[in-house]
């Protein structure tokens, strides 16, 4: 159980005549374990199914269930250290503290949790995202590219379970990029973590076990062993 899932997932934003339906009776499968994009166009409904799974919203109906647990069971407060205890999240917002360095912010969930993180983990994570020189940084102080290295760091940092990530080569020159998704597989193969990742990237999505196909808040296909060609 290190998956996550939903059955019959429905996201409805607004009421009335302004209603959109961002989902719509979405039943997808993240099996533990195992590497899956989410494609489609924009405004397909892909940020709301992670966010919905990752318990970061509220569904309007339908079960999400992390780790065989179903999050509308849960009060906010176990809802929170669920989050915090098995999820790890690469978003495109990358939500850094800007008066903490690189180092700080990327051990925050650990310092948080009271917890210390594994040192040789720790120094794998910052030498394949070359963070080594910029730890004593502040958000400010860094590129954009460099951030985005930061939130990866820390959402990897902790070995959660499952780890959602949106988008999280977009900012990154080709051979970081290669590099994150490597360090995307070598969590899944390595050490079992789940990824889902959202990316427009056929050449990302060549990276996964299996791409979900999101259109108008529906899935329109599954593909199992997806190449770049197949998938463009
Ligand atoms: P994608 O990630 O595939 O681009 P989104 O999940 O961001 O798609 O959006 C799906 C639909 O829901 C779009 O029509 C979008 O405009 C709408 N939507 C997303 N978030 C909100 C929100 N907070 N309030 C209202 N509508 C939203
Ligand atoms: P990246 O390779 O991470 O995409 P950029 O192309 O945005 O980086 O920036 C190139 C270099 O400029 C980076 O290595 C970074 O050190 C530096 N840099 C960019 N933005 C800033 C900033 N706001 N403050 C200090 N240095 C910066």
């Amino acid at each position: 159980g290190g998956g996550a899932r939903t059955v019959r997932l429905t996201k409805v934003y607004g009421d009335g005549a302004m209603a959109v339906r961002a989902l719509d009776e979405v039943t997808v499968e993240f099996p533990g374990g195992r590497f899956t994009a989410i494609m489609g166009p924009s405004g397909a409904g892909k940020s709301t199914l992670m966010h919905c799974v990752a318990g970061l919203e509220d569904a309007t109906s339908g079960k999400v269930y992390v780790g065989g647990q179903e999050l509308g069971g849960l009060t906010d407060r176990r809802l929170t250290r669920l989050r915090r205890e098995r999820i790890g999240f690469v978003f495109q917002a990358f939500n850094l503290l800007p008066t903490l360095t690189a180092l700080d912010n990327i051990v925050l969930p650990m310092t948080l949790a009271g917890t210390r993180p594994d040192r040789e983990w720790l120094d794998t994570v910052v030498r394949v995202l070359r963070l080594g020189e910029r730890l004593g940084h502040r958000p400010s102080e860094l590129s954009g590219g460099q951030q985005q290295r930061v939130a990866l760091a820390r959402a990897l940092v902790t070995r959660p379970r499952i780890i959602f990530a949106d988008e999280p080569t977009g900012n990154l020159d080709s051979r970081t990029g290669a590099e994150v998704l490597g360090l995307l597989r070598d969590a899944v193969d390595g050490l079992g973590q789940t990824v889902a990742m959202v990316t427009h990237d056929p050449v990302a999505a060549g990276h996964a076990d299996a791409v979900v196909f999101l259109a108008d808040g529906r899935i329109v296909d599954i593909m199992d062993a997806p190449t770049p060609d197949r998938v463009l």
